[in-house]
């Protein structure tokens, strides 16, 4: 059997890793190793100063006081003591769509096992109100771990997963989408009288984008997008080098 690592960014007590690793016992022995408090868009933040504490809470159930990217970290090397056969964090209570995958400590999750050598994904599930239904993207996680393990990808390329809430049509491979950055932030008083801000999201509208992650999840497929850690933006290179040079020339 495959050895399993689940991750997520909600905590380990969230309803979303437990369904995700009751499914994927179907293929494979899963360790679940995610953080004791939610720590949902920290992004790929690793913990450089301060201890990290890793418990046992059940059979094959440990939690970690810190990130994510933590959580997989301490995993391989104080846990499995070695890397896994396949990473998969999620399942999220919320979707991670476009450049919403920044700030995800989900992806992140799954992009440190990319990192490590390790085939890994991100499952997300759509949120439209405080209840989820896990089954479908339990079930599609299962699916692509199956594919993956039968036919890695290059190696540090890894799959973005977003299931939309209710029925869903199939799956649909996917290009990460963009939308407006209006993040407004709400400002009110504590007890003492001193301001506090709360950053919200604010509208989120989508650019028109053929293939992106955002509309397929709209129309009611499962996204699946390969993702890499590589951010180069390869198109741009001709017009860094022109700066650069222009730079050079005038330095002297
Ligand atoms: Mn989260």
């Amino acid at each position: 059997m495959p050895k399993i690592l689940v991750t997520n960014d909600d905590g380990i007590r969230s309803a979303g890793l437990e369904a995700l690793a009751g499914a994927l016992e179907a293929i494979g022995d899963v360790i679940a190793v995610a953080p004791l408090m939610e720590a949902s868009a920290v992004g790929h933040a690793l913990t450089l100063r301060h201890p990290l504490r890793l418990e046992q809470l059940a059979a094959n159930r440990y939690s970690v006081d810190g990130t994510p990217t933590d959580c997989v970290n301490v995993a391989v090397s104080k846990v499995l003591r070695g890397r896994p056969d396949l990473v998969v964090s999620g399942i999220n209570k919320g979707a991670n769509l476009g450049d919403d995958v920044t700030y995800s400590g989900t992806v992140a999750g799954a992009m440190e096992g990319a990192l490590l050598g390790v085939p890994s994904l991100a499952v997300s599930l759509e949120r439209r109100s405080d209840e989820f239904d896990f089954t479908q993207a339990a079930a599609a996680a299962v699916e692509l771990a199956t594919a993956l393990l039968t036919n890695p990808l290059p190696s540090r390329t890894f799959l973005n997963v977003n299931v939309p809430h209710g029925r869903v049509k199939g799956l649909r491979v996917t290009v990460q989408g963009r939308r407006n950055h209006v993040t407004s932030v709400a400002e009110a008083r504590d007890p003492r009288g001193q301001p506090y801000f709360w950053i919200e999201e604010g509208q989120t509208r989508w650019e028109e984008l053929a293939r992106s992650d955002h509309h397929a999840v709209a129309d009611g497929w499962v996204s699946v997008t390969p993702l890499s850690p590589d951010l180069t933006d390869h198109a741009a290179l001709p017009l860094a080098e022109a700066l650069s040079l222009g730079r050079e020339a005038g330095v002297k």
